[in-house]
């Protein structure tokens, strides 16, 4: 049977009116699941035959909650079982009195970070499109169960949950259109973010077909030498390389791209590294987020001091960088990026 939260408006449509039916009942049941956020079937005016159709033939199953952990800044993590009995993570964070909430793409990961958790498992399979947006309408379920309230709004969605989203490039791309969707959720593309490690293979199609979204960059060292040993697909698909097809991707007239650089002591932490950084992104729109590095178990890479990243970030600072530090959520139960791990 297949499932709802696998198509597009358009397919839906498709679908009904090849069934004899009318179009109108595609943008009822988009308004109804993902605006309205209603996961009971449609009560609203929708023609027999359309119910018929839709609740007959097609499965409205989301990802089982296997595991819930709470942190005390409301950050939650969930751990999803997914119908082949794979888990995934998902991870709801708070952000300006609402939520974003952090997708994973993949069960487990093929680039294998060395900073990673996930990295460590190796890949097992991609998620479909209906695993993904699932995580998101279990999410909003969660919420409106146990957070209810006008707060509890999910404002945007970041694909940077495990796996490496452009190397399940078909599915991101449709769980975006699904998401951007004017009959549905209607989210705005600038609300959605795609992180990537810098796999070119999707990089070389983003500019065509990704429907405007943002686009976030793990960068980690200016140097190739470290980077190849904390995303090992740079020794595949240089820094350079990447960059070039970056550069060419175009942007909206406020958008960015996000350079995620991850400080780890005494690896890529230096003044050095901060002003080769800066050299290589002073001239491009773009916004730097560094990470000082959480530590996972098992690693032997440490955080750095906090002084360490005050006078990295003002390195960047001072070539007028936009820059900033991002403050780890959900340290106390292992949310915060590169610590999802489905084995724990
Ligand atoms: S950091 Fe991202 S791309 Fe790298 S191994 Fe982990 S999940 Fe995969």
């Amino acid at each position: 049977m297949s499932s709802f939260y696998e198509l597009s408006y358009n397919e839906l449509k498709d679908i009904i009116t090849a069934n004899g039916l009318s179009a109108r009942g595609a943008n009822v049941l988009y308004n109804w699941h993902y605006k309205k956020k209603n996961f009971e079937p449609c009560v609203e005016d929708l023609s027999k035959g359309t119910k018929e159709l839709v609740y007959g033939a097609m499965s409205f199953g989301l990802p089982r909650i296997s595991h819930i952990q709470k942190a005390s800044d409301l950050t939650v993590k969930f751990l999803f079982e997914l119908e082949d009995g794979s888990k995934v993570e998902t991870v709801l964070i708070p952000f300006n009195r609402k939520y974003s909430v952090c997708l994973s793409t993949q069960v487990g990961c093929a680039m294998k970070c060395s900073f990673c958790f996930t990295g460590m498992q190796g890949l097992k399979r991609n998620l479909k499109v209906h695993e993904i947006i699932g995580q998101l309408m279990m999410v909003h379920k969660w919420l409106g169960e146990n957070r209810p309230g006008p707060d509890a709004r999910i404002l945007n969605v970041v694909f940077m949950g495990q796996g490496e989203p452009l190397h399940n490039f078909d599915a991101v791309k449709k769980a975006c259109d699904i998401l951007i969707a004017q009959e549905g959720a209607s989210m705005a593309a600038q609300r959605i973010t795609v992180s990537t490690s810098g796999y070119l293979p999707g990089l070389m199609r983003w500019k065509d077909e990704m429907p405007g979204v943002n686009l976030a960059l793990s960068l980690h060292s200016p140097f190739d030498e470290i980077r190849n040993e904390l995303i090992p697909i740079n020794q595949r698909y240089p820094l350079k390389e990447v960059l070039k097809f970056i550069d060419d991707i175009p942007l909206h007239r406020k958008q960015f791209v996000t350079y995620e650089y991850l400080l780890i002591k005494n690896l890529n932490d230096s003044e050095e590294d901060a002003k080769a950084l800066a050299e290589l992104l002073k001239d491009k729109r773009a916004i730097i987020n560094l990470i000082p590095f959480n530590p996972v178990p098992g690693s032997h890479y440490q955080r750095p001091e906090l002084s360490t990243v005050r006078a990295f970030e003002e390195v960047l600072v001072s070539y007028k960088i936009p820059t900033m530090v991002r403050v780890t959520k959900g340290d106390d139960i292992l949310a915060a990026c590169g610590q999802l791990n489905t084995n724990s």
